[in-house]
């Protein structure tokens, strides 16, 4: 049995979702067809109704597919998996499963800048209205929540500022109002946090990042209940399409066996350059849950088991002062992307958060001194010496 309840993380990580078929292989194969055929016609017609599970086309089942995501429910705790095309797939399936013209939202203001979009362009154009809250002010959670509001949407630590939201708090305050939790898991993966045991009702992932964990595939996932992941949610992704390829399911399955030795690597390179960046005086602030001056230090050692790969900073210096240590380096990659063994580095204020006006990064805490990094698997020595050329570059002559 590879999916025995009493197995630990890192050997569901391994093995759970497989199943062997005849030829005996021992790692999980890559299914690729988009049909399936029956030994009858009374067969097609009871897989077609339900009344016989199996197979009947890839959209909505394969077997690789389905592999991925009985793992990565595994992982979370959740009963069931949906896997998508990529992380916004998977934010709009939850939408088009959850919600109808004419209902409410209230999301965290530090959200993926793609999610904001969705939600207050697109989702707006079908009656769909999003209130924006600060994600560590549980009060002014409670205040957004209105009769119509369906879901809370948060993602935590946020990125670039890695504030950190109390989920078990959130959670209650959504289902006192009866209204759903929702919390995009990307940034910590199950390794570091399982938002489902605190009370979260869906877990959001981009498998595009740490899942891959290598910069490979496009991917997402939603995990939850039967009753809302299984029916709402799943039937999004039979109907409307949004499905992952069984070749990407198979890199992110793969992603998986190696996820809590990959975070924990991740959020040790982190914690180590982030101790670095604090002890230079060029350095007006740090922002990484691992250190003792973060002001959620204890909520986020209580809800995380790592601090995650995530951090920023600011210089004193601003815009030219960033992208003059930013050009500085030469090992990292100067790329908006996360969740990869190659380290990035981003100024937010120029890339992902520049369309934003001078005032709303204001009230998003994005300066123009702040730089970001999703540190990578390189050897910390060589981190640091390659930060150390940014410093270097900004001194006063
Ligand atoms: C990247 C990202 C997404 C979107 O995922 P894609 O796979 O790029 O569509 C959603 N949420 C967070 C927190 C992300 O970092």
């Amino acid at each position: 049995m590879s999916d025995r309840p009493d197995y630990h993380f890192n050997t569901r990580a391994v093995r759970a979702g497989q199943r062997r078929t005849a030829e005996g292989e021992h790692s999980e194969p890559i299914f690729t067809t988009s049909s399936y055929v029956f030994g009858s016609a009374a067969e097609a017609a009871a897989r077609f109704s339900g009344e016989e599970p199996g197979n009947i086309y890839s959209r909505f089942t394969n077997p690789t597919v389905r592999t991925f995501e009985e793992r990565l429910a595994a992982l979370e705790g959740g009963e069931r998996c949906v896997a998508t095309a990529s992380g916004m797939a998977a934010i709009l399936a939850t939408c088009l499963g959850l919600l109808k013209s004419g209902d409410h939202i209230v999301a965290s203001r530090s959200i993926f800048g793609t999610t904001v979009v969705m939600f207050s362009q697109y989702l707006a154009k079908f009656g769909i209205e999003t209130s924006f809250v600060d994600l560590t002010d549980p009060d002014a959670w409670a205040a957004a929540i209105r009769k119509n509001t369906v879901f809370l949407f948060l993602e935590t630590p946020s990125n670039p500022l890695t504030e950190v939201a109390d989920i078990a708090r959130l959670a209650e305050i959504a289902h006192g109002r009866d209204c759903l939790l929702v919390v995009d898991n990307c940034l910590c993966t199950p390794a570091l946090q399982q938002p489902l045991k605190l009370g979260a009702d869906i877990v959001i992932h981009s498998a595009t990042k740490f899942l891959d964990g290598q910069g490979r595939c496009m991917g997402g996932a939603v995990v939850g209940s039967e009753n809302i992941v299984g029916k709402d949610i799943f039937g999004v992704v039979r109907t409307c399409g949004p499905t992952m390829s069984p070749f990407n399911a198979w890199t992110f399955l793969k992603g998986l066996e190696t996820l809590a030795i990959r975070m924990q690597a991740h959020s040790a390179n982190a914690q180590q350059l982030a101790e670095f960046l604090e002890a230079n005086t060029a350095v007006k602030a740090v922002h990484f849950p691992g250190l003792r001056s973060h002001p959620q230090y204890e909520l986020a050692a209580a809800q995380q088991s790592a601090p995650g790969a995530v951090l920023s900073f600011e210089l004193a210096g601003g815009k030219d002062e960033a992208w003059r240590f930013i050009d500085a380096t030469e090992l990292v990659s100067i790329t908006a992307n996360l969740g990869d063994t190659k380290t990035t580095i981003t100024h937010p204020a120029t890339t992902t958060h520049g369309r934003l006006t001078a005032e709303q990064k204001v009230e998003a805490g994005i300066s123009d001194g702040l730089i970001r990094i999703a540190v990578g698997l390189e050897d910390i020595n060589d981190l640091q010496a390659d930060l150390q050329r940014g410093f270097d570059a900004i001194v006063k002559p």
